[in-house]
């Protein structure tokens, strides 16, 4: 498990879990954990993201549209979190995954990717101006 805190990709973060208050163990985390957490580097509440969860997330259901399917999707459905805060997206985003432009969808399109492991690595802090926080659908269709 690798949490980052969205806006400065920093690990001093917190977030809500269940615990035993009797012995302070850990029980488990709440529902909402991940999408609204405290960031002690940044000072304020900040979305947190489970780095290594939303990769497995993407490869599962990579796995799955493959065994389904019998091809690649060619767009994923996406969360993402701006780390500059004065930007807004309507979510979900789709983002290609392949580098072809198509003027005839280009504006459908959020972002251009080189495939699944491109789509990964988007969320990680580092790269690009925003973080991929939760891949919800691959698809061969666009919405
Ligand atoms: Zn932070």
């Amino acid at each position: 498990m690798k949490v980052i805190c969205t806006k400065c990709g920093g690990m001093h973060v917190a977030c809500k879990a269940m615990i035993n208050p009797n012995d302070k163990s850990f029980r488990n985390y709440t529902d909402e954990a991940f999408i609204y957490g405290w960031c002690e580097d940044c000072g304020y509440g900040v979305v947190l993201s489970d780095v290594d969860e939303v990769k497995a997330d993407i490869d599962r259901r990579y796995a799955d549209y493959c065994a389904e399917h019998g091809s690649e999707p060619l767009y994923a459905q996406c969360e993402i979190v701006w780390k500059d805060e004065s930007f807004t997206e309507p979510q979900p985003v789709t983002i290609k995954l392949s580098v072809d432009a198509d003027d005839a969808t280009d504006k459908k399109i959020f972002f251009y990717c080189n495939g699944i492991a491109d789509l990964k690595s988007l969320a990680d802090f580092e790269g690009e101006d925003f973080v991929l926080t939760d891949c919800i659908s691959l698809t061969t269709e666009l919405k």
